[in-house]
């Protein structure tokens, strides 16, 4: 049987692998999150099969009602909501890691105090077996509370702190503590431990919420996306603690995909991972205020009428839509179709130019334009659509601000220099369609909207598009 649970893991493996490669490209993204989920039906039945399961009814229960939770949950959960949701799992994911632990640690302590009762000699268990229980717990425990502080700042529950300081302070407290708690569990009594490990574990609850309070909230996404890996690391551990190969390779791939996927956020947006998690809220750090942002623009905004921008429409041979974080707050896509079939149906070419870090999650803009079911070969990457711009009538950006602010080549002080942008400005004419002057996700002004070819129309951007086509109708 134990042959069979292992080739059972071993598929699920390569299933995941195949699942992940198919998440990198749009058209084959549906294909590989099948894989997957082919992949986690094989694990969990392998998983099921195994000798330790001693009671199928709790796990019965269990799954129905994770299953109920989690399909209620997702049917509910908004595209722009995402973030959130996948913070929330990876704090489960964590905490289950952390209560697996704890309970082997529980089965293990009974199996010594029955053998040594009944006038036996304990084996203790290998310094391994200690080293991934005691990982298992800390790793998962962090990853429970970091995970929903992260929630708490995605929903706007919890404000960008200003006690950086303080919080830095206490995780260099916890990382002394633990690393002495741990020195102390591995070469101490092992076995008789449970108090330190108590105590451990309330420290790593706090270390969780100490290492991202005082990370600005417009950083979740990228420190998500390293809890997620922290998650997987638990699982991994967890599996060295359960002897369970199929946890341990799961737990490895999330482990390292949510690194990688963390370094390229990090790279996209021009940061260090380092200043992400240690270098307190963006905005901050620009130390932009609303005043001064204002003053940015005083006079110089040139602005236009949804109806004005339809005409500009009407004579356009090549029209580009940039869409932002702001098209996702709309939640416009479809409105942005509509108008691109409009332009297309009178014979203007069109494209979307597609940024690595716009909106807040990665992908973020293929997987609304694709909701809208736009095609994917108008879905063209910054690299190869920046060129273009030169050629291009009208460029409209739907509520993206950063991901097109020149301060990110211009200016050696902008927390985004460095960034690659898209190069909007190059197009004949710029029409910026976002609520008002607000900064976007880096808390800093933008000269394109003051350039001698931009106009701003303010709105949301639904409205403005669904007006644009009203005007490209009565043209
Ligand atoms: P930004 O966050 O720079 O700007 C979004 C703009 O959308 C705001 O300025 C806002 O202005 C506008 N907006 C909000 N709601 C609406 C609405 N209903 N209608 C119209 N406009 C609206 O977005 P970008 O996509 O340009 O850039 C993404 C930023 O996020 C980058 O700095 C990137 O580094 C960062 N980031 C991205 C991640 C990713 O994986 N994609 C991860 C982490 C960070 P106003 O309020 O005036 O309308």
């Amino acid at each position: 049987m134990s042959v069979f649970i292992n080739i059972c893991y071993l598929v699920a493996a390569v299933l995941f692998i195949y699942g992940i490669k198919g998440m990198t490209s749009p058209k084959t993204a549906v294909r590989g999150n099948q894989l997957s989920a082919i992949g986690m039906l094989i694990a969990v039945v392998g998983a099921l099969l195994d000798h330790n399961v001693v009671n199928y009814l709790y796990i019965i229960m269990g799954l129905l009602i994770g299953a109920a939770i989690g399909g209620f949950l997702a049917r509910r959960v908004q595209m722009t909501s995402m973030p959130e949701m996948v913070a929330a799992l990876n704090g489960f994911g964590g905490g289950a890691s952390l209560m697996v632990a704890a309970a082997s640690y529980m089965e293990m302590q009974i199996l010594a105090d029955r053998t040594i009762a009944a006038g036996g000699v304990f084996e203790h268990p290998p310094l391994q077996w200690s080293v991934a229980l005691i990982l298992s717990i800390l790793i998962g425990a962090v990853t429970l509370t970091g995970s929903f502080i992260a929630v708490g700042k995605l929903m706007g529950k919890l404000g960008d702190s200003s006690q950086v300081k303080m919080f830095k302070a206490i995780v260099k407290v916890c990382f002394v503590l633990l690393i002495a708690g741990s020195a102390y569990f591995l070469y101490g009594d092992t076995m008789h431990s449970d108090n330190l490990l108590i105590v451990m574990i309330v420290i790593c609850l706090l270390l969780g919420v100490a290492l991202v309070m005082p990370i600005g909230g417009a950083d979740m996404p990228v420190v998500i996306a390293l809890l997620n890996s922290y998650s997987g690391l638990a699982g991994s551990a967890t599996g060295f603690v359960l002897g369970n190969n199929g946890l341990i390779i799961t737990g490895s791939l999330v482990g390292a995909s949510g690194i990688i996927l963390t370094m390229i956020m990090c790279k996209a947006m021009n940061r260090s991972l380092t200043n992400v998690l240690f270098g307190g809220s963006m905005a901050a750090q620009a130390g932009v205020s609303k005043d001064e942002n204002d003053k940015f623009y005083e006079g110089k905004v040139k602005m236009a009428s949804s109806e004005e921008v339809a005409m500009m429409l009407e004579s356009a041979s090549k029209v580009i839509f940039v869409p932002g974080y702001g098209l996702a707050v709309a939640q416009a896509q479809h409105a942005t179709r509509e108008l691109a079939s409009m332009l297309q149906k009178r014979g203007t070419e069109v494209k979307y130019a597609i940024h690595p870090v716009a909106g807040r999650m990665p992908g973020h803009m293929n997987v609304l334009l694709a909701e809208a079911e736009v095609p994917y070969e108008q879905l063209v990457e910054m690299d190869v659509i920046n060129p273009e711009f030169a050629q291009t009538d009208v460029a409209i950006v739907l509520g993206a601000n950063d991901v097109t602010n020149p301060a990110a080549a211009s200016d050696p002080n902008s927390p985004i220099y460095g960034m690659p942008i898209l190069q909007v400005a190059n197009a004949r004419s710029v029409v910026i369609v976002k609520r008002g002057l607000a900064p976007g996700f880096a808390g800093i002004p933008n000269s394109l909207f003051i350039n001698e070819n931009s106009v701003m129309v303010h709105g949301d951007a639904k409205l403005v598009l669904q007006e644009m086509i009203a005007a490209m109708k009565d043209l």
